[in-house]
């Protein structure tokens, strides 16, 4: 289906702004088309001009040509369902999505899924890459339709024309070639990219640990930096330096990558490289306080207290302010001084940053104040229509319950009467609950038994025994519920999550107009036709090194040690995308027991 010229004047102008030319015939199709095969129809074309059917025939063709990704074999009474990203967000959403019922296409720059909690081991050789990614294609394979994937990336999004411009980067060499997609449903699921907070020196000196291949390139940089340190022409302080590995960050990522490094370090290349073990050195550079912050405080004592033992240097309070080639400096917040130490290799986790992809499209949407897009939590991007946004790089725009309650209070009090009763509340509560979830974290955190007691404490402050409130006793009753509401982590279990509720929401979309699901008495203007997302925490794994992990499970649960490495052995098998990757993943633990970590430099 061409694309209408009116519509595409936004995605065109940009088109026009961008450094490579593109053929002017790829601008009307949405996907690049290949000049050669073209000429092939057009001289087919010629030869059958006498003959009307063959032309029908061949026009047929050159359209298919031109615009393969339209798919002329595709139903067009279905819906385009147009997913960016193959990562937990967008994975989760296709493998539960009703393929039958959309026409589905995907774009990413990266045609496998990675497990991303087994990156760190994928940095010291621990497993090998190809044991934590599988081929979309081979993910989405069993579905009974189509979905054509797209090895591209998406530039820029036009949510007013419900197009998208992409860039297919397959061929790294060559010109980039650019071409567009048009949808019904959009659904981001991008992502996010690592947070130098434009620290000068970050981005040119240091590692991150992102992707399957910055696990590579930091495997490959540990093993070169034992190399160089062993050649013969090199004073020991050069040495000392080439082998002080650093770690920014003190989040999960980057404590968990120092605590691999070190069993690395100490069981396997120390073994092949003994003139230079009294070289090596750790350090682990926190801006905050202390390590872990988003743990229980037993669990950030115990790493502090266990890198301690194991000789990993902790810098807490030292907010780094630049990088060199050689030289890390930081602010000593216990100090005030300017500390500057050299180092070998940098390894940089210091949190998530915004994709250009999402920076440009949020000021479309003026979502300026933001780190990430803002969605409801039915999981659409604010501002505007059928635009999905789900994982690293969305957040849920919470609606707190002081916002409402004036109209809550409204449709509670059936009688008019100006007051509430326990019955009346209790009549709308389970509506409620479900529409604003910090009510019930305020009932844990409290230990209350049931929604109720939260209107016996204001009654009595009221001076009214007999539990039947006013608008401003129900107002004061519920005045701390919303201090409960919090964001969602930026992890693979929020994003998968997310994507499976999203893919039942779309299985069920073409059911749910005649039977609304969820709050239906707090609908805004009959938007909601199902019940918003809810989070369920299903518990956080720290990995320390020598075999031990922090666990913390719902119920603030802890544990620390052997037992909890094997509950993370059994959980990160089982969360494996495939049987494949759960053989292989398992094999590669099992081969390191037996033969060690691989320490060469491929
Ligand atoms: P991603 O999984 O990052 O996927 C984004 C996808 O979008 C990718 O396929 C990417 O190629 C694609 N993409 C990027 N740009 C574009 C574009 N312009 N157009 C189209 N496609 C694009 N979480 C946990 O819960 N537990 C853990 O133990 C854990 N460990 C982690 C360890 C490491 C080293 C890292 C880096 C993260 C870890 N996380 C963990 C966090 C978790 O990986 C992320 O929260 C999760 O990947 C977010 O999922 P997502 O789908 O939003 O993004």
């Amino acid at each position: 289906m061409p694309i209408s010229p009116a519509g595409m004047s936004v995605l065109v102008g940009s088109i026009k702004r961008r450094s490579h030319s593109i053929c002017r015939s790829r601008l009307f199709s949405s996907q690049p088309s290949k000049p050669s095969r073209f000429w092939d129809h057009r001289a087919f074309l010629l030869l059958a001009a006498g003959s009307g059917g063959l032309m029908l025939l061949a026009d047929s063709a050159l359209s298919q040509e031109l615009n393969p990704a339209e798919g002329s074999d595709k139903d067009l009474n279905k819906k385009k369902v147009l997913v960016l990203g193959t990562g937990w967000a967008g994975t989760s959403f296709l493998k539960n999505l009703d393929c039958s019922k959309y026409d589905v296409q995907v774009v990413s720059p990266r045609n496998y899924f990675a497990f991303t909690p087994l990156l760190p081991s994928v940095t010291c050789g621990t497993v090998e890459p190809r044991s934590i990614s599988e081929p979309i294609r081979k993910i989405v394979k069993h579905k009974k339709e189509d979905v054509r994937f797209w090895e591209a990336e998406c530039l820029e999004i036009d949510s007013k024309q419900k197009k998208i411009l992409c860039s297919s980067n397959i061929d790294a060499g060559k010109e980039k070639e650019d071409f567009l997609l048009d949808y019904d449903y959009l659904i981001i699921a991008v992502g996010a990219r690592s947070n130098t907070f434009n620290t000068p020196g970050v981005a040119e000196y240091c590692h991150f640990l992102k992707e399957v291949e910055d696990a590579q390139r930091i495997r490959r940089s540990i093993v070169d930096c034992f190399e160089r340190a062993s050649l013969p022409h090199l004073s020991n302080e050069e040495r000392e330096r080439i082998l002080h590995f650093v770690v920014v960050g003190g989040g999960p990522t980057g404590i968990e990558f120092a605590a691999e490094l070190h069993d690395f370090v100490h069981e396997d290349l120390l073994k092949l490289y003994p003139s230079v073990k009294e070289f090596v050195k750790i350090t682990v550079i926190e801006a905050g306080d202390h390590i872990l912050n988003m743990f229980d405080q037993r669990i950030s004592k115990f790493a502090a207290k266990k890198f301690q033992r194991d000789g990993i240097d902790l810098k807490t309070g030292c907010p780094v302010v630049e990088v060199t080639d050689k030289y890390i400096s930081m602010n000593d917040k216990k100090s005030g001084k300017k500390l500057s130490i050299p180092y070998g290799m940098i390894v940089w986790s210091t949190g998530i940053g915004t994709r250009p992809v999402i920076s440009q499209f949020m000021q479309q949407i003026a979502q300026t104040d933001r780190r990430v897009l803002a969605t409801d939590e039915w999981l659409r991007v604010k501002g505007c229509n059928d635009v999905y946004a789900l994982g690293d790089c969305a957040t849920i725009d919470q609606r707190k319950i002081m916002e409402d309650i004036s109209y809550i209070f409204k449709i509670a009090d059936k009688d008019n009467s100006g007051t509430l009763t326990i019955e009346e509340f209790n009549d709308v509560i389970k509506d409620i609950r479900l529409r604003y979830p910090q009510i019930d974290l305020y009932l844990e955190r409290q230990r209350m038994s049931n929604a109720t007691k939260l209107l016996e404490g204001a009654a009595e402050s009221g001076h009214d025994k007999t539990i039947e409130l006013n608008i401003e006793q129900f107002k004061s009753a519920l005045s701390h519920v919303d201090s409960q509401m919090k964001t969602l982590p930026a992890t693979a279990q929020v994003a998968a999550q997310q994507g499976n509720y999203l893919a039942k929401c779309f299985n069920k979309m073409d059911k749910c107009e005649a039977e609304p699901e969820g709050p239906s008495r707090f609908r805004e203007s009959g938007r909601h036709r199902f019940r918003p997302f809810r989070y369920k925490h299903l518990g956080q794994f720290a990995p320390l090194g020598g075999e031990q992990t922090a666990a913390q499970l719902p119920g603030d649960w802890v544990s620390i040690g052997h037992s909890s490495q094997w509950l993370w052995y059994s959980v990160y098998a089982s969360k494996q995308v495939s049987w494949r990757t759960r053989v292989l993943v398992v094999f590669d633990w099992t081969k390191r027991v037996i033969f060690g970590r691989d320490s060469s430099g491929m």
